[in-house]
């Protein structure tokens, strides 16, 4: 398929990104072109537009659902063994190098950047889901989508819900009947509650604002809200979770805030010999203190989770599929055409989009 794509693209910190036009490739009997579906805009994204020393131009897009528009002759399965055609619909990455000391030990692979990341300065260029068609490249990792999965419950599965997945694994899992407070009503906040909750959590209580978001983990099964808006500062809020778990503290606690003061809040919170998922503080700037001495005297098993396996990309998709009753489309609150990048990107920062996708071929 020759021709030409429209890509959004990432052309340095402080510029608004750009609508160019890029080649599409011939595709190689190992590979695939996808035309996208639907592409987040994720928060990683969106810092990067702030940091000067992030790479360009990179054609953005990571959390990608797309159809096959055309399949290299020796790509024949998706990683399960069920046969791939044209018009199927898939999640994709690079496939893990398998070499490296990330892949040995079981963990992100730390060589192969997935799409999306992968700097657009030379071909096959378009690498991102802000683009009407993304080449897979050699060795691609293909998942299909069930037919009678929604597009976005599909991309559900790969945004937060991954991620927090295989952080609970790291935790020790969840048990049937434990509380669990949630400090972020983001969309990785709402992939927590999901995950908490197929785990068998008893109740789930998120802390978040505004408002829309409270009310839209009321809609995913939160049992309790607390809005940082009501209680302002991390002492109301300790006090209000204590009110809520008899004077107990909750069993886990997941972080999804990536707010400075989060982490000692949590901590503070957190029952005796609880669990504490650090998920949310990716930034490094302003004021973190916490105080040791309570992972210590409390006895907590703490652990932080970034990106997840490809097990746990096919485990949320499952559970996505077959477990998660929430209705996980309603995350999705807004939708925008290339043209609207900017205006994108803006309803993610101001916090109007729970989760704003791009539609490259809207
Ligand atoms: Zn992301
Ligand atoms: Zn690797």
């Amino acid at each position: 398929m020759a021709g030409t794509s429209k890509a959004g693209v990432f052309v340095g910190a402080g510029k608004p990104l750009e609508v160019q036009e890029f080649p599409i490739p011939e595709v190689a009997p190992g590979s695939a072109l996808i035309k996208m579906e639907m592409a987040a805009v994720c928060g990683t994204d969106v810092h990067a537009t702030h940091n000067p020393s992030a790479p360009h131009p990179i054609i953005f897009g990571h959390e990608n659902i797309g159809v096959i528009a055309d399949l290299g002759s020796e790509l024949k399965y998706d990683v399960l063994g069920r046969p791939l055609k044209e018009g199927d619909r898939a999640i994709f990455r690079p496939a893990p190098c398998g070499r490296c000391y990330n892949c040995t030990i079981g963990n992100m692979c730390r060589v192969r950047p997935t799409y999306g990341l992968i700097p657009a300065d030379k071909p096959p260029y378009i690498q991102g889901g802000f683009s009407q068609y993304l080449y897979l490249g050699d060795d691609p990792w293909v998942v299909r989508v069930p037919d009678e999965m929604s597009t976005e419950r599909a991309l559900m599965a790969v945004i937060g819900n991954h991620t927090v997945m295989n952080g609970i694994d790291k935790i020790g899992g969840i048990s049937v009947g434990e509380t669990v407070v949630v400090q972020g009503s983001g969309p990785i906040g709402m992939g927590a509650l999901n995950q908490a909750k197929v785990m068998g959590a008893k109740r789930v209580i998120v802390i978040g604002a505004p408002a829309d978001r409270l009310q839209l983990a009321e809609e995913m099964g939160a049992d309790d809200t607390v809005s940082i808006l009501e209680y302002e500062t991390p002492e109301a809020r300790i006090e209000r979770i204590m009110e809520l778990t008899d004077g107990n503290g909750p069993e886990v606690v997941i972080e999804c805030s990536g707010a400075g003061s989060a982490v000692q809040e949590g901590l503070s919170m957190i029952r005796f010999g609880g669990r504490y998922l650090v998920v949310g503080q990716l930034t490094d700037y302003g004021d973190r203190p916490i105080n040791p001495s309570l992972i210590t005297r409390k006895a907590v098993l703490l652990s932080g989770v970034v990106g997840s396996t490809y097990k746990y990309i096919l485990r949320s998709m499952e559970a996505m599929n077959s477990v998660v009753k929430a209705p996980v489309e309603k995350l999705i609150t807004h939708h925008f055409p290339l043209a609207e990048i900017n205006e994108a990107f803006e309803s993610h920062e101001n916090l109007e989009a729970m989760v704003a996708v791009m539609r490259p071929n809207l």
